[in-house]
């Protein structure tokens, strides 16, 4: 199982533009609980928006997200869907490659 993936899980405080933090991250989905909103680290440096109800996607379109591992400006590689699951992020700094 040497290949086998892991998602690391982070939990994102506050839902206003500018001000989403996310939290320390965690390899259960459990941990994700009752918050409103987390990214899905899927590979290193590339994150998946999701969220615990349906959301529009234009109202996240302005989302001032930071990256959870350094804190810089995350970057939209795909449109906001409306729904649970929203654009694929990337950090330039932490992506591998
Ligand atoms: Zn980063």
């Amino acid at each position: 199982m040497a290949n086998m993936s892991f998602i690391r899980y982070h939990p994102l405080q506050g839902m206003d533009s500018g001000s989403i933090k996310a939290l320390p991250p965690s390899l259960d989905k459990k941990d994700i609980g009752n918050f409103p909103l987390w990214l899905e680290e899927i590979v290193p440096g590339a994150f998946r928006l999701r969220s615990a109800e349906d959301i529009p996607g234009n109202d996240l379109k302005d989302t001032g997200l930071g990256c959870p591992n350094c804190g810089r400006h995350l970057k939209a590689i795909s449109r906001h869907w409306d729904g649970k699951v929203h654009a694929l992020y990337i950090c330039a700094n932490c992506k591998e490659g």
